[in-house]
């Protein structure tokens, strides 16, 4: 049976898979053919009041209660399923966004590896005891926050979802969830799976539906205590104004237009190989990604070269053929992505490699962008400022380090940097020069990075995700102070 055949469109609430309540639902696309492969439940104000008395009964009556270490087990329970389902959620993940099927298999295990991650740290949510002298004791504990929503983008949904719906668990919370339209059926998979790893029924519910009626009934919704938000800046921005009014905290991974700065002296060959894996990793749909490449001008020609070769060698298909590089999410993505590189051209910018839509017969019915390598772009254009979220990388030139911090810190993101040089004294006056909630020197990936707190300066947003420093979204301070002189 093809993995389309067996696709589930119905949320999971209480435990339950189920319809919305109104009846209403709308269509799953493929991003590589362009034709509808599942009807999904689309959720409404009553569907997210169901899930999150759901989330709140389950989390109160038992989950928050029970001995930690039990939730330990749990959550490695859950982890492992994950595992053993990896082919079934991987291949749904690239039916789902578009990427390559090898990419949703390490997807896969990123996202069972923050449920281990989080698990390992669930009996270890420590409160300190603080001396106050005599006759008196007085200690902290790090209690649930209550019912976590978690609102979830496209790109991603098995890592992101799961980055935030781990700690929270963890924690002993209830959660919401709510996977974008474009994409997400893995989050409900997970959801199901999570009840067969021994997570209680209710504890962790899947509203699926658009953002303007199921997401932001959650992000209204007075019974949600706090709302960890992965997505675009304005509807981060909706989502924080939204909280405001029930005094609620938020936790925003917004968006990036993160620099890979290099330096003339770091080994190009290395460099070009991870630039274009930007490219094909998810088309460049990472809010990671480093997308604006600034080099030093004397290594520029043979960095563009190099690169540009190895550009020409990605061969797109579609995600379930394990291409290089698959589609865009979406059609409206894809426009979107297209008028940026024509903006780009208007601006003077010169596209080395690519430049439009494919227009290899097979792919036309797809949402296929060319991998697409803008050079000469100038700092301030709209293509060096804006997130473009989708494969293009734009080239700028830099002389001097100073001037490569000023362009790095030039928009209004800092998520990621890049740095690379063998010089580890620039490295490290580059490194403290940006704005930058991450910085990676001479290599951009790590395995293990699920242990490195994450998250933005400006407006990639604030709080961290990631690490133990995540614990602090999903637990609340309580103050026990005793005299007992
Ligand atoms: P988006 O903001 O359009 O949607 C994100 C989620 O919010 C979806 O589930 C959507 O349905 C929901 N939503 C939309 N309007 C809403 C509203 N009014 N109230 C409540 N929820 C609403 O973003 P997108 O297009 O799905 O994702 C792309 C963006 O996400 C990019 O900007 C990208 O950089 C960012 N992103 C950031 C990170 C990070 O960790 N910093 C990771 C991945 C993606």
């Amino acid at each position: 049976m093809s993995v389309a055949a067996k696709v589930d469109g119905r949320m999971f609430v209480n435990g339950e898979r189920a319809w919305a309540g109104s009846g209403k639902t709308f269509e799953a696309i493929d991003p590589a053919t362009g034709e509808a492969f599942a009807t999904v439940a689309s959720g409404s104000k009553a569907d997210v009041d169901a899930a999150v008395i759901s989330a709140r009964h389950a989390y109160e009556a038992g989950w928050a209660l029970i001995p930690p270490v039990r939730r330990v087990r749990v959550l490695n329970r859950l982890a492992v399923l994950m595992r053993e389902h990896s082919r079934e959620l991987a291949e749904l993940e690239s039916l789902d966004v578009g990427k390559p099927l090898k990419q949703a298999e390490d997807d896969v295990t990123a996202a069972s590896g923050y449920f281990e991650y989080f698990a390992g740290v669930a009996d270890k949510v420590f409160g300190s005891s603080i001396p106050l002298g005599g006759g008196f004791v007085d200690f902290t504990l790090r209690e649930p926050i209550g019912v976590s929503a978690q609102i979830v983008p496209w790109n991603y949904p098995l890592r992101l979802s799961s980055r935030g719906i781990a700690p929270a668990l963890a924690c002993g919370n209830g959660v919401v969830a709510k996977p974008a339209a474009e994409a997400g059926l893995s989050v409900v998979r997970i959801a199901e799976l999570a009840v067969e790893a021994g997570v209680p029924k209710g504890v962790f519910n899947v509203v699926t539906g658009v953002g303007a009626e199921a997401g932001s009934a959650i992000a209204s919704h007075p019974g949600i205590n706090h709302i960890t938000f992965t997505g675009s800046v304005p509807t981060g921005i909706a989502i924080m104004k939204a909280a405001a009014d029930n005094v609620v905290p938020v936790t925003l991974e917004l968006g990036g237009k993160s620099p890979n700065i290099i330096f003339a002296d770091a080994d190009l060959e290395k460099v070009a190989a991870s630039a274009a894996s930007t490219l094909m990793q998810n088309s460049a749909q990472t809010c990671t990604a480093p997308t604006r490449l600034l080099v030093e001008r004397s290594g520029h020609d043979r960095l563009v070269d190099l690169l540009a070769q190895r550009i020409r060698q990605i061969r797109l298909g579609r995600g379930l053929e394990n291409p290089d590089m698959g589609p865009v999410v979406s059609e409206r993505q894809m426009r979107r992505v297209l008028g940026y590189i024509e903006t780009g051209s208007r601006e003077g910018a010169k596209a080395l490699t690519g430049g439009g839509r494919s227009q290899k017969p097979e792919l036309a019915r797809g949402f296929f962008i060319e991998p697409t390598l803008l050079d000469a772009v100038a700092p301030g254009t709209v293509v060096e400022q804006e997130e473009i979220f989708g494969p293009v990388l734009t080239a700028t030139t830099f002389e001097s380090v100073d001037e490569a911090i000023a362009i790095a810190n030039g928009t209004a993101y800092g998520l990621v940097t890049g740095i690379w040089t063998a010089d580890l004294n620039k490295a490290l006056k580059v490194a403290t020069g940006v704005k930058s909630g991450q910085i990676r020197i001479n290599g951009y990936g790590v395995e293990g990075s699920i242990g490195l707190p994450f998250g933005g300066y400006k407006r990639s947003g604030f709080g961290r995700e990631q690490g133990v420093e995540a614990l602090l979204n999903y637990t609340v301070l309580k103050n026990v102070m005793i005299n007992f002189s």
